[in-house]
């Protein structure tokens, strides 16, 4: 069934997040549009709880005022930050984008504010911005990631009819890297008994590693009770149906987060590890893309856990490091309140250097003090190397009239 494209208005459109995710370093998320014609069969955006009315792949809402809402939230921004362009209830570079270009305009406005961005996306329509995204990669840091979870086009075509084919996803990889942009590979959801096989995900690793990827994460499958676990199971049933007892298996638990039996996600994740020292490749977005991009604070905590991720913390979500990098930055957050000043951040970086060298950061932030050397060291490292902090402020970005704070101010 054609697409509809339904026009609304949206009240806000740059939705902060609570804490700098990891994975995806995103400060601000962008749903530019509701519903995705990807359709891909496993998306969450489809569960109840993201109230997207209608048929979830045919009755796009366009949030076609867009532009002026985000131009005025991204005028109020004072820290330096990624925007995430991607992910959320839709794709923004989906068949409706060649039409409406609101991704466009919204990439226009990160380079005027002097913000970074990173965008995932499954489709090669982004191609039509690489000169955008070199622009903003001049002055601070573009990333474009793909969303891919294999190399089989079987596969590609039954769970996700919408998207582009995965080896336009890997040329454009290609492509993106020589223009010097940052380029990483979401694998995820790798889908159970397909893509998370040890064959198909070194296949797809080598693949990544053969693009020039910069990184590659890897994540298991949640299935939300449901919507979204009957449109999944539905098309299972229809393509694979040989699976579907083991999926009714691993999905038994109807948990609300929708995640699968404990004891195959150890598994999976065992397997991607394995499977990403073979590559050697980095299974967290290299430090060198985010350095300098971030508020201290957050900084800091993405490095917590990634050196969890390097030092074996289980689970998805992390272990201790990634609690600690998490209480880090709430800490940070509570500080700063509803203030969102130049000096108010500043302020809170150079507190958190100081209790740092005081020797009472993990007593004041109530992290483990086991954690203490650890969480010093890396706050060290990243002080240490002195990076200017672009400041984003209705009277910086493209014509900046101050010189940017350089961390070691907070010395
Ligand atoms: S591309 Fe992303 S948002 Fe679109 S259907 Fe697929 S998973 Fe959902």
């Amino acid at each position: 069934m054609p697409a509809r494209y339904l026009e609304i208005s949206a009240k806000s459109i740059a939705r902060p997040a609570g804490t700098v995710d990891p994975w995806f370093l995103g400060r601000f998320g962008l749903n530019l549009y509701r519903g995705c014609e990807h359709a891909c069969a496993y998306c969450e955006g489809r569960a109840e709880r993201y109230r997207v009315p209608g048929d979830f792949s045919t009755d796009i809402q366009v949030k076609t005022n867009a532009p002026e809402v985000l131009e005025r939230e991204l005028r109020g921004v004072r820290e330096p930050g990624f925007v995430l362009l991607g992910g959320g209830v839709c794709d923004a570079y989906q068949p409706a984008e060649a039409v409406h270009r609101l991704a466009r305009r919204a990439l226009e406005l990160v380079l005027a504010r002097g913000l970074s961005v990173h965008v995932l996306t499954k489709s090669a329509l982004v191609e039509r911005d690489l000169d955008l995204l070199g622009a903003i990669n001049a002055k601070g840091q573009a990333i474009l990631s793909f969303s891919l979870n294999g190399t089989d086009e079987r596969l590609r075509a039954q769970y996700e009819p919408g998207a582009s084919p995965f080896a336009e996803r890997l040329r454009l990889i290609r492509r993106a890297k020589e223009l010097g942009l940052g380029t990483g590979v979401m694998a995820m959801p790798l889908l159970p008994g397909l893509s998370d096989q040890p064959a198909a995900v070194a296949d797809l690793l080598r693949s990544v590693r053969e693009a020039g990827a910069d990184f590659v994460c890897l994540g298991g499958m949640t299935v939300r009770p449901g919507i979204h676990k009957r449109t999944y199971f539905a098309a299972i049933e229809r393509h694979h149906p040989e699976l579907v007892a083991g999926y009714q298996r691993l999905y038994a638990e109807h948990r609300s987060s929708g995640s699968p039996d404990a004891r195959y996600s150890v598994r999976l994740e065992e397997r991607c590890r394995a499977a990403l020292a073979t590559s050697g490749l980095p299974g967290r977005i290299p430090w060198r893309l985010f350095h300098g991009k971030l508020p201290l604070y957050a900084e800091l905590g993405v490095l917590l856990e990634h050196r969890g991720f390097e030092q074996g913390e289980r689970g998805w979500s992390g272990g201790r490091l990634t609690r600690a990098g998490m209480a880090i930055q709430l800490w940070a957050h509570q500080r700063l309140g509803r203030t969102r000043s130049h000096a108010a951040y500043r302020e809170v970086e150079s507190e958190l250097v100081w209790l740092s060298r005081m020797g009472t950061l993990t007593e004041s932030l109530g992290i483990e003090p086991a954690l203490g050397g650890t969480v010093g060291e890396i706050l060290e490292q990243v002080v240490a190397t002195g990076v200017a902090r672009p400041e984003c402020s209705p009277f910086l970005g493209s014509e900046a009239t101050s010189p940017p704070v350089s961390v070691k101010g907070v010395r």
